[in-house]
């Protein structure tokens, strides 16, 4: 399945935040919109990164209560893996085992077009299962 399937379901709504959001902002809009993770966007609406709740964590580990001095911009990964909306749904979930992250977004002609799950994935990838083994179930059966 390819990922501009899963958009067409989903949709093409990207929550992101500009770089000097501050950090409890990103973790009330975390909250608000019930996700776990945001996309970083410059002026431009050019992506300049990802902050996940990964990096709260870890800014909160690092830095304790001062977190609440930080910016998304001081949190955010700046080199982020993203795919194309022709990109097969296989080859995200191999970007995000081997990145080690859970959130892929999707730019189509450099600009933002969607964002992938590790949810969305593997939904994605029962769906196909399920229809392989009913496909299976009406040839053995005839
Ligand atoms: P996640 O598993 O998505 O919560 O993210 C785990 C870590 O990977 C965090 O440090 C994120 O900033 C980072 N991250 C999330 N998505 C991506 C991505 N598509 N490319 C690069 N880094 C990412």
């Amino acid at each position: 399945m390819r990922v501009s399937r899963i958009l067409q379901s989903k949709g093409g709504d990207v929550a992101t935040v500009r770089p000097e959001c501050p950090v409890m902002e990103v973790v009330a809009e975390l909250r608000a919109r019930d996700i776990g993770a945001l996309v970083v966007v410059d002026a431009d609406g050019a992506l300049a990164g990802i902050v996940s709740e990964r990096d709260v964590i870890r800014a909160l580990a690092a830095q304790g209560p001062d977190l609440q001095s930080l910016a998304a911009a001081d949190l955010m990964t700046t080199a982020v893996t993203t795919c194309e909306p022709q990109a097969d749904v296989h080859h995200v979930m191999k970007l995000m085992t081997e990145g080690r992250f859970r959130h892929v977004p999707v730019v189509a002609h450099g600009r933002l077009a969607g964002i992938i799950s590790i949810g969305d994935v593997v939904r994605a990838r029962i769906d196909e299962l399920e229809r392989e083994t009913e496909a299976l179930q009406h040839y053995i059966a005839g």
